[in-house]
């Protein structure tokens, strides 16, 4: 355990930490409380120099960056473990697979020999000398046949125990995802984009803008060239969005075929010229249609940018948005409007 504290300097910590928390607009939960009693704590270097990027990005410790330190660097050992328990359980299943198959290669071999050597017997007229040894050989044949049944059986619980533990792993991994990011486009969800906006705008000097992108007349696309069509496109929105907006950047789904970024530490002026650069690669976007070889090239695509104003809260910039979008679409579209 990295804190060998006794309940005096635990206290001094806590009563460090918790005004810096309070200064940053820190959400008081459990998470936080460890974090930033180990940056008061100062054993993690890793986690303070984060840290310290953090805030200075952002004016704060947004929370999915607190939930990955967390998970980084005072849960990883745990998680590791678990991770390495369910390897050495697969590997243990494994070797007892081999086992069994193995036993079963020999019981079955040693069926064999007990069958040629009762034939043998048969063939030299041994047998009618001594009905004995015939009995004998034939309850041996009889009960190799059932060693091997039972371990047959034995092999196909463990191949079901295997595929058990493969399924929950699967699930587990699968949860995890859920919660933050639409399957579509593997990009996060709207969930998350909530939680960023207000957190990075609970921050007193927040500088951040927010591009909300729509696509054009999109209904008539998926009516012309059909739904899983519509599909490939928004996941293909999805790929080259996130290509263009590395973090600290945050691309979203933000639900349907519209999609936001939040862009820390742009203004409107920077934010607009990619949000155009973003326009202009959905723009050159050329689907070939499989059956009739036509190429589909009028994809556009409407912006709206809004910079959040001190004080203001993530809902009214996100309006301003969204208005900023509407005018866009109102003038004509396939274009990025600044709002006012
Ligand atoms: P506008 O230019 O005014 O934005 O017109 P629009 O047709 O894009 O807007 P509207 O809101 O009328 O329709 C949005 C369409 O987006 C309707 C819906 O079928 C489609 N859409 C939303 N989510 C998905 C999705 O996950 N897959 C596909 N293929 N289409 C979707
Ligand atoms: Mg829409
Ligand atoms: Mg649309």
């Amino acid at each position: 355990m990295k804190f060998a504290d006794n309940p005096n300097q635990a206290a001094e910590c806590l009563r460090q930490a918790i005004p810096l928390m309070v200064k940053y607009s820190i959400p008081p939960n459990p998470l936080n409380y460890s974090l930033w009693y180990a940056y008061v704590s100062n054993v993690i270097p890793g986690l303070n120099t984060q840290m310290d990027k953090a805030l200075e990005t952002y004016g704060t410790c947004p929370s999915i960056i607190s939930e990955q330190m967390f998970r980084d660097f005072l849960i990883k050992e745990e998680i590791d473990n678990a991770e390495d328990l369910q390897t050495a359980l697969m590997a243990v299943m494994g070797s007892l697979e081999n086992e069994a198959s193995s036993t079963i290669q020999n019981t079955e071999a040693f069926n064999d020999v007990l069958e040629d050597s009762l034939q043998a017997l048969q063939a030299s007229h041994f047998i009618d000398q001594d009905e004995n040894v015939a009995g004998i050989i034939e309850k041996l044949t009889a009960n190799t046949q059932a060693m091997s049944e039972t371990t047959k059986q034995f092999q196909s619980k463990i191949d079901e125990a295997q595929a058990e533990i493969a399924t929950l792993k699967q699930e587990l991994e699968k949860s995890r995802q859920d919660a933050s990011v639409d399957s579509l486009t593997g990009l996060f969800n709207r969930r998350v984009f909530d939680m960023e906006f207000s957190q990075i705008a609970s921050s007193q000097d927040a500088k951040v803008t927010l591009v909300m992108i729509d696509i054009d007349h999109f209904k008539k696309f998926n009516d012309t060239y059909g739904h899983l069509m519509g599909d490939k496109v928004l996941q293909y929105v999805g790929k080259m969005v996130k290509e263009l907006c590395l973090p600290p950047l945050l691309p979203v789904r933000f639900g349907g075929e519209e999609f936001a970024v939040l862009m820390p530490g742009k203004d409107t002026t920077a934010a607009a010229e990619l949000a155009e650069t973003i326009r202009g690669k959905i723009k050159a976007i050329r689907i070939k249609q499989k059956k009739s070889g036509e190429v589909i090239s009028s994809i556009t695509s409407s912006f709206g940018v809004a910079e959040l104003i001190p004080g203001e809260t993530p809902e009214a910039c996100t309006s301003r948005a969204d208005a900023a979008l509407y005018q866009a679409k109102a003038n004509g579209r396939d274009q990025v409007q600044v709002a006012g």
